[in-house]
């Protein structure tokens, strides 16, 4: 069921998130050698590219592309040529899979100052080979997400832009990503390491080296304390309720569905925040729609928000599980019930969850990190007591951190609250009493009102 959204989102949804500029998905000659016709394109059983989707703005992009199926990938960069009129490129070899046709015939660019197009091809009879076209040299990390198989390439164009060393041997990352010559154009040297797919199981086995930039999060701007930054712009907040469409999330015993709770309760705490003027809330969904979960990240990403906070509901096989409790993004969980609770959030068996670990690590360390722990902490005791007041005997389960993919790549301060039980049946009734919904939301709206007075801000500055 999983497999049928790369279909299903394709170009419309791609150009709806890229708003003026579009995207570019075609085949160039140059770069991407024709080889003979594959067999494998539409053979039954063989993983394909389906679908390749982009958010980006100038300083942000994630590429995701869809192989719905598991394969083995390896992501490379190549510096500029200028004698040939090539721009700094990432490319991404996938083995052993087809493409879609239409994929090959979409040529589009976007040319927003920092990606220039995203293009696919054949690059030989089992390698499809996806190139993204930078306009400057940018930091990058390329993880694979199962249920469905996904490749997700985060570039990160904020910040200085590196200074190349004079000899190639002083920028290639040690390793088999740099040991052989390029196929695309065995002249040219890496130019900024990539994060390699070292924990994807169906990756190939290449070992990581650390990026060449910091991420803009562990920035000395980023990770001074306090006082409070002076901003330039309204505090952004982007509301993400969970699941939606196809995708209902827990289901109580009488049949309350998450997707609706958390959509009630996230439209109300959109309209709580946004009525003083000091706050910019945008949702994820604003409506009974499936959004998978890397797109809502990067939506908070694109959109340049200061906090984002992704809504949903607890459910245990155990029925008088209860209480509320806060999450960040960490690479494992202190117990069997998180470790299940983040899988089925994540739409994955148990034992997918190991695959990203490396790019937990490496992208959520540092002043963020601390950020959102103290913001989470601050929302779970804040809708702990709103919701107190009315519904006395409402529990805590404080403060957690578990590996939700959603939260993985977010660049601002990141939380997830899980609302309660709804399989608990004292607490699917409460979820049903709008009094309980507001008490929630009245509860993230004074954390968010708090953290955003005395907050640190990844975009403070734009
Ligand atoms: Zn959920």
């Amino acid at each position: 069921m999983e497999g049928e959204a790369g279909e299903r989102v394709d170009l419309t949804l791609l150009r709806r998130h890229l708003g003026a500029a579009s995207l570019a998905v075609f085949l160039c000659a140059a770069g991407l050698p024709l080889a003979a016709p594959p067999a494998d394109a539409a053979a039954p059983g063989v993983p394909r590219v389906s679908d390749i989707r982009a958010w980006t703005n100038e300083i942000y992009t994630r590429v995701a592309i869809d192989t719905g199926d598991e394969v083995s990938w390896q992501a490379n960069t190549l510096r500029a040529d200028p004698a040939r009129n090539l721009p700094p490129r990432i490319f991404i070899d996938i083995r052993g899979a087809g493409i879609r046709d239409e994929i090959l015939r979409k040529p589009v660019e976007v040319r927003n100052g920092l990606l220039r197009q995203v293009r696919a091809g054949r690059f030989d009879r089992d390698t499809v080979r996806v190139v993204i076209d930078l306009e400057r040299e940018s930091t990058y990390r390329v993880f694979a997400l199962p249920g469905p198989f996904r490749i997700i390439v985060d570039i990160d164009g904020e910040g200085a832009i590196p200074v190349l060393p004079t000899s190639p041997e002083a920028v290639a990352p040690p390793g088999p990503v740099a040991a052989g010559p390029s196929p695309e154009d065995p002249a040219q040297p890496l130019i900024t390491p990539p994060v390699s797919p070292r924990a994807s199981p169906a990756g190939s086995a290449v070992p990581s080296a650390p990026p060449a930039i910091p991420p803009s999060v562990e920035s000395p701007r980023a990770a001074a304390s306090h006082p409070a930054p002076t901003r330039k712009h309204r505090v952004r907040v982007m509301i993400d309720p969970g699941h939606g469409g196809k995708d209902p999330g827990a289901i109580g015993p009488t049949g309350l569905k998450e997707k609706d709770v958390v959509l009630a309760i996230g439209r109300k705490i959109r309209e709580k925040l946004s009525g003083s003027g000091e706050f910019d809330v945008r949702m994820t969904r604003d409506e009974d729609v499936f959004i998978p979960l890397e797109e809502r990240t990067a939506m908070a990403n694109k959109g340049r928000a200061d906090i984002f906070v992704s809504l949903h509901i607890n459910a245990s096989r155990n029925r008088s599980a209860e209480g509320f409790s806060t999450y960040v993004l960490s690479r494992g969980a202190s117990n069997r019930e998180d470790l299940e609770l983040a899988a089925r959030e994540n739409g994955v068996p148990i034992g997918k969850l190991q695959g990203v670990k490396f790019i937990i690590d490496d992208m959520f360390t540092g002043a963020r990190k601390n950020e959102s722990l103290r913001l989470a902490k601050t929302v779970n005791d804040a809708v702990v007591r709103h919701v107190s007041t009315r519904f006395p005997g409402a529990q805590s389960l404080g403060l957690k951190q578990a590996p939700f993919y959603v939260l993985v790549g977010a660049r601002m301060t990141a939380v997830l609250v899980e609302a309660s039980f709804i399989s608990n049946a004292r607490e699917e009734s409460r979820l049903r009493d709008t009094s309980c919904l507001d008490g929630i939301a009245d509860g993230v709206v004074e954390a968010v009102r708090y953290y955003g007075r005395n907050g640190i801000f990844a975009h403070s500055d734009y």
